[in-house]
């Protein structure tokens, strides 16, 4: 323990799911922490946090609750088509760079093709072309449309290009799945109803991320066609995502929903992350990679840079998108730390004379 909390520096900006869990989540984990309960969500618990997140998207929908992102996703995308169909995603997707397969495992096989597009954002063109190019048996035949809100460089749809993507996907018979691993994040960079990016548009299933917004562990999957929604506690139970002490996955739902928190977590760590580059601005020789709209900030860093910043103890990723160096701010993310790594961007700068 000690060894760990004496590594320089305190904080990382790898990712947000390097921060812990946040006052309010722990707290209604240990409010549930009391009696016995029923397992296997038939608890108080269970319930309430699905009917916050019903309350909080105003409609009538099915929420399940899983370990982790790649299990929502997966387990979402194989109840939304057939073995011999297909989804369409941007090349850059979780569910196609960061998955190990599986959604096509879950899916029993179903192929996923890869778009093209700007900044992390799919565009209607590529979608009503890799639908409209072949028609006949052989090809695996398009049935999901994914999309990340956030989008993996940091970007989000606006209502109207989202407006415009889903009107194409309904058009041509496509489903629509939402990666909403931060979700709350996009959200609070648009400032808007969580339906009007959602179900308003024809979303059928939105995995709704809690992990990176100040929960241990846990997303939700909310089916807003319940129709989807049939058998799929069975797909959790096979894949091995059924908790059999269910409240401990939910009651931290509750604390994050309850008062807006999920929403204050991902304020903070958007506004961080302004704060970040703002700052970074001042460096000379500093290049910005996309534009910045949510948590995190990526850079081009000249190799001597990454080295020096690596030798003084800080862990971030190179390997997202482009190769661009990712910043991450989180829900705990302090003006103390942006600070901290700043200065020592600027003096990596001034060492490696770039
Ligand atoms: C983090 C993340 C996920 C979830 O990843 P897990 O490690 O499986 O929890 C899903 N999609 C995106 C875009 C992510 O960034």
């Amino acid at each position: 323990m000690n060894e760990l909390n004496s590594n320089r520096p305190a904080k990382h900006f790898a990712s947000d799911n390097y921060a812990g869990i946040c006052p309010e989540a722990w707290a209604a984990m240990e409010l549930a922490n009391h009696d016995h309960v029923p397992g296997y969500g038939d608890d108080v618990w269970t319930a309430k946090a699905a009917d916050l997140i019903r309350d909080l998207f105003e409609v009538e929908c099915e929420v399940f609750f899983v370990f982790n992102g790649t299990a929502a996703n997966s387990l979402a995308l194989s109840a939304m088509c057939q073995s011999y169909q297909s989804i369409l995603c941007h090349h850059l997707a979780h569910v196609e760079t960061d998955e190990c397969g599986a959604p096509e495992f879950f899916s029993n096989g179903s192929k996923i093709l890869l778009l093209p597009g700007e900044e992390g954002r799919i565009q209607r063109s590529s979608v009503e072309m890799a639908v409209e190019k072949r028609s006949d048996l052989h090809y695996p035949k398009p049935k999901i449309l994914s999309i990340t809100q956030a989008t993996e460089l940091g970007t989000v749809y606006s209502v109207a290009q989202l407006q415009e993507l889903t009107e194409t996907a309904k058009r041509l018979g496509l489903r629509i799945h939402m990666d909403g691993a931060r979700f709350a994040n996009a959200v609070a960079s648009l400032g808007v109803h969580p339906k009007e990016i959602t179900w308003e548009l024809g979303v059928e299933v939105l995995c709704f991320g809690g992990t990176k917004n100040g929960m241990g562990v846990g997303e939700a999957v909310v089916f807003f066609d319940l129709e989807l929604a049939k058998d799929f506690a069975y797909r959790c139970k096979q894949s091995g995502q059924l908790a059999s002490k269910m409240r401990f996955l939910a009651a931290p739902w509750v604390g994050l929903l309850e008062h807006e928190v999920w929403l204050s977590n991902a304020r903070h760590a958007n506004d961080c992350a302004s704060r970040l580059a703002q700052q970074l601005r001042t460096i000379p020789g500093v290049k910005f990679m996309s534009d910045r709209q949510v948590n995190s900030v990526f850079l081009e860093l000249p190799t001597a840079v990454i080295h020096e910043m690596r030798s003084r103890g800080w862990r971030f990723y190179t390997f997202i998108g482009e190769h661009g160096a990712r910043f991450m701010c989180s829900w705990d993310t302090t003006d103390a730390d942006i600070n901290s790594l700043v200065q020592d961007l600027r003096e990596a700068f001034q060492i490696a004379k770039v």
